[in-house]
């Protein structure tokens, strides 16, 4: 059930998740990057993290909206602009109502408006689609997040700075995916 306690719960541990794998998403933006993804969602999130802990009074859409503009002015570079419009969208979605499944859909409409990736394509995309699917069929998994995020080891990179660099099919986890992975191991975790 996503509730008040639930989408905080959901963001701290995202949050939690992203400070204890920091190294682990630079080394992998290392291969295939600019080796920042670690640092610069850790930016947003840590920032995040004092704005939630200083809110007492903040229904869901207004959660996602504070996650939102954190990422975006935070965390900067791709990632910062795709989470920030996921969350944005998500909140906008929450506000109107909809379901868990209605607000992971706007999540990726914010995601493809910024990015127009595909699925395939070596991006976040990769695990936000089939994660979605799986909520829409009742049999997300932990098990299930961590094979889409795996997934992403063998598509070519087509989007971001990944698509500049010529070893694209390199056989590297995608650093974007392994974030989104932990954004989803949180919803699980927080029994949303
Ligand atoms: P930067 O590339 O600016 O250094 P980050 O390293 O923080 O930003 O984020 C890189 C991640 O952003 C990639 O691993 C990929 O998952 C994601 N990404 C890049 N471009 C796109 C896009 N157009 N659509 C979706 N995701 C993208
Ligand atoms: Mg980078
Ligand atoms: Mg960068």
């Amino acid at each position: 059930m996503l509730t008040v306690e639930t989408t905080k719960t959901w963001l701290s541990l995202f949050i939690e998740k992203l400070e204890m794998n920091e190294k682990y998403l630079n080394t992998l933006d290392e291969s295939i990057g600019d080796g920042d993804h670690g640092a610069n969602m850790l930016r947003g999130a840590q920032y995040l993290k004092a704005k939630l802990a200083e809110d007492t009074q903040s229904g869901s859409a207004e959660l996602f909206r504070m996650a939102g503009m954190s990422f975006i002015q935070k965390t900067g570079g791709a990632a910062g602009l795709l989470y920030g419009q996921a969350f944005l969208h998500m909140s906008q979605s929450l506000q109107e109502g909809d379901d868990l499944l209605g607000i992971l859909a706007s999540g990726l409409e914010g995601i493809k408006k910024v990015g127009q990736a595909e699925l395939r394509e070596k991006t976040l995309v990769d695990v936000w689609i089939p994660v979605t699917e799986d909520v829409r069929n009742k049999r997300l998994t932990l098990d299930r997040i961590n094979e889409h995020v795996i997934s992403t080891k063998d598509f070519k990179a087509k989007k971001g700075r990944a698509a500049y660099v010529s070893e694209q099919l390199n056989g590297h986890v995608d650093p974007g995916a392994a974030s989104c992975g932990y954004f989803f191991e949180a919803m699980l975790e927080a029994g949303v």
